[in-house]
C-alpha cells in the first residue's frame, strides 16, 4: 500500500514490508548505503560505515524471516551512537583518545539488537565524550542539520539526529545525559526518547557521568521509539543500575484514549527565555492535545534556575573520574617517545583530549578536592534532592509535564563554540529530568522559520508507556513527524 521510498518510511511500515516480502534486508540495507555515500559528504553523520557487516547481518536476517521464526526488529537497520562498544569495530566516542579503539565487547544494547536480527550500519558521529550540545566537539567535526546545513543539529547525539532526519537510516540510538537524545531530535523534527535512569543497561556504553547516563532510540514516530523500547529495556546483571522493574509491551498502549489525562505546564518553563515565536507554535501542539481530550493545568517547578548549575558540578564531578581510566596505558591514545611515566600520563591525556572535556575533567577535579567538596559537590547533591522533589510534587496533581524541549531552534554552526555558558544554557529544559532520573520525550511539534520545534513530555519514573501514547496519539492527529528536509527526501 504505502509506495513512499524505504529512508521515509517509519519501522512499522518497513517491518511489515519485510515480513510481506515487498523487499529484502539486505534491499533495504543496501538502500541506506547508498544514501549514505550519496549524502553523507554533507551531514557528517557517521565516524564509521559498516557496509561489509551489514550486508552480512542482513543477509542472515534474510533466512531468518525466510523460516519464520523474525521478530518484529528483523532486518531493520539501526545506526548507532558511537559511545556503544561494537565487538570488532571502532568505538570512538567522538575522541582522538579512543581513536584507534577496536572494542574487544559488545554493550549489551548491541547484544540486544543483534538478537532482534537488527542490522547495524554504522557508528553515528557525536560530542567528544558525549560533552556538548551540537556535535561541533567532535574530533570528526561536526555533523550537520539536514534541515539547513549551516547550523548544528544539536548534540551531543546529533550524528543520530542528523542521520534519521536525513533518512540515512531509519532508526538511530542516542544517550542523554542532560539532554542529548531530546535537544538534537527538537533540532532535527524527530521523535527521541529518553527512558527513567536505568531502564535500559549501560553495560559497554561509554561512561560520561554514570548517575545521568541514559540509552534511548531516535526514531521518527513514537510508534518506532516503542518497539525498541520492547527490544531493548530491562534488567541486565552485568549493569548495577539497570533496574528489575517488569518491561511491558510498549506498543500495548500506544493507541489508549488520552480523555482526561491531566498535563502540567511548567510555569517557570515558559518565561522570557523561551522564544516567542517557539512559544506560539508550542500553544498550537497544546491546543492539539486538549482536543484529544487532556485537561491543562498549570504546575511550579521552584528550584528550576538550579538545574543547570547544579548539573554542571555533578556531571563534572563525575566525568573527572570516569575518564580518569584514559591514561595511554591500557588502551586508547599513547603520545610518542614518553621520556617517563608522568610525560606518559601528561602528554597522553594532554594530546588525546580536546578543549571542553579538559575544561570539565579540570572543574570536576576541583570541586571533588579536600577543601570544596562539602562546598559544591555535597551542596549540589543537596539541590538535586530539591529538584527531584519538585517533579515530585507536581506528580501529585498531574500525570505528566508538557514543555518546550529547547529554548531556541538550531543555532549556526561557530555561533556558541566560544562562549560555553550560552552553549549550556540550550538545555536548560532537559536537564533537570536527568537530575531527577525521570522519562522525557521529545516530539515534532511544528517549524519556526523553517526549522523544526520539539515538545516534551516528561512522565514519572517507569511511565514510558504514557510518554509513548500521548506521543503516539499526538502524532494521529498532526503530521510533523513525516515532514523530511527537502534536500534529502
Ligand atoms: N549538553 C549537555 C552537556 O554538555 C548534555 C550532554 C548529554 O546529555 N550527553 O553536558
Amino acid at each position: 500500500m504505502s509506495q513512499s521510498p524505504l529512508h521515509q518510511q517509519t519501522l512499522s511500515q518497513l517491518a511489515s514490508g519485510l515480513h510481506k516480502k515487498s523487499f529484502s534486508s539486505v534491499e533495504l540495507t543496501s538502500h541506506f548505503l547508498d544514501r549514505i555515500k550519496q549524502y553523507d559528504n554533507q551531514l557528517n553523520s557517521y565516524i564509521t560505515v559498516c557496509d561489509k557487516t551489514a550486508l552480512a547481518q542482513a543477509k542472515a536476517a534474510d533466512e531468518r524471516l525466510a523460516q519464520g521464526n523474525a521478530g518484529p526488529l528483523t532486518g531493520i537497520p539501526i545506526g548507532q551512537k558511537d559511545i556503544f562498544c561494537t565487538q570488532g569495530i571502532k568505538t570512538s566516542c567522538g575522541s582522538k583518545m579512543l581513536d584507534n579503539f577496536i572494542a574487544p565487547y559488545s554493550a549489551t544494547l548491541i547484544e540486544k539488537c543483534d538478537t532482534a536480527g537488527m542490522v547495524m550500519l554504522g557508528k553515528l558521529n557525536m560530542d567528544e565524550f558525549a560533552m556538548g550540545s551540537s556535535t561541533e566537539n567532535s574530533f570528526y567535526g561536526p555533523s550537520k542539520n539536514p534541515w539547513d546545513e549551516n547550523t548544528v543539529p544539536g548534540g551531543s547525539s546529533g550524528g543520530s539526529a542528523a542521520a534519521v532526519a536525513g533518512g540515512l537510516c531509519p532508526i538511530a540510538t542516542g544517550t542523554d545525559t542532560g539532554g542529548s537524545i531530546r535537544q538534537p531530535a527538537s533540532f532535527c523534527g524527530i521523535t527521541g526518547l529518553k527512558p527513567t535512569y536505568g531502564r535500559i543497561s549501560r553495560y559497554g556504553m561509554i561512561a560520561f557521568a554514570s548517575s545521568f547516563d541514559q540509552a534511548g532510540p531516535m526514531t521518527r514516530t513514537a510508534e518506532d521509539a516503542a518497539l525498541f523500547l520492547n527490544a531493548v529495556a530491562g534488567f541486565d546483571p552485568k549493569d548495577s543500575t539497570s533496574c528489575e522493574e517488569p518491561v511491558p509491551d510498549y506498543t500495548q498502549t500506544l493507541n489508549d484514549s488520552i480523555e482526561g489525562l491531566t498535563l502540567g505546564l511548567p510555569k517557570e518553563y515558559f518565561t522570557d527565555d523561551l522564544d516567542s515565536s517557539i512559544a506560539t507554535t508550542l500553544n498550537d501542539a497544546i491546543e492539539a492535545l486538549k482536543k484529544l481530550g487532556a485537561k491543562v493545568k498549570e504546575v511550579s517547578l521552584p528550584h528550576t534556575d538550579y538545574a543547570v548549575p547544579t548539573y554542571y558540578i555533578l556531571a563534572l564531578a563525575e566525568c573527572s573520574s570516569n575518564l580518569s581510566r584514559y591514561d595511554g596505558v591500557r588502551f586508547g591514545y599513547r603520545c610518542e617517545n614518553p621520556k617517563n611515566l608522568t610525560d606518559l600520563y601528561e602528554r597522553s591525556r594532554g594530546e588525546g583530549f580536546a578543549d571542553e572535556v579538559k575544561r570539565r575533567i579540570m572543574l570536576g577535579t576541583y570541586t571533588l578536592s579536600a577543601g570544596y567538596y562539602d562546598a559544591y559537590y555535597l551542596k549540589a547533591q543537596k539541590v538535586r534532592r530539591l529538584i527531584a522533589q519538585d517533579f515530585h510534587k507536581a506528580f501529585a496533581d498531574v500525570d505528566m509535564l508538557v514543555c518546550p524541549t529547547s529554548p531556541t531552534t538550531a543555532f549556526g554552526l561557530g555561533e556558541k563554540t566560544s562562549d560555553p555558558i550560552s552553549m549550556y544554557l540550550s538545555d536548560i529544559y532537559t536537564i533537570a529530568v536527568n537530575l531527577a532520573g525521570l522519562p522525557g520525550m521529545s516530539i515534532p511539534a511544528g517549524f519556526v522559520n523553517e526549522k523544526p520545534i520539539g515538545l516534551q513530555l516528561i512522565g514519572q519514573h517507569f511511565q514510558e508507556s504514557k510518554l509513548l501514547n500521548v506521543g503516539h496519539q499526538f502524532q494521529t492527529v498532526t503530521d510533523w513527524h513525516s515532514n523530511m528536509p527537502a534536500n534529502y527526501r
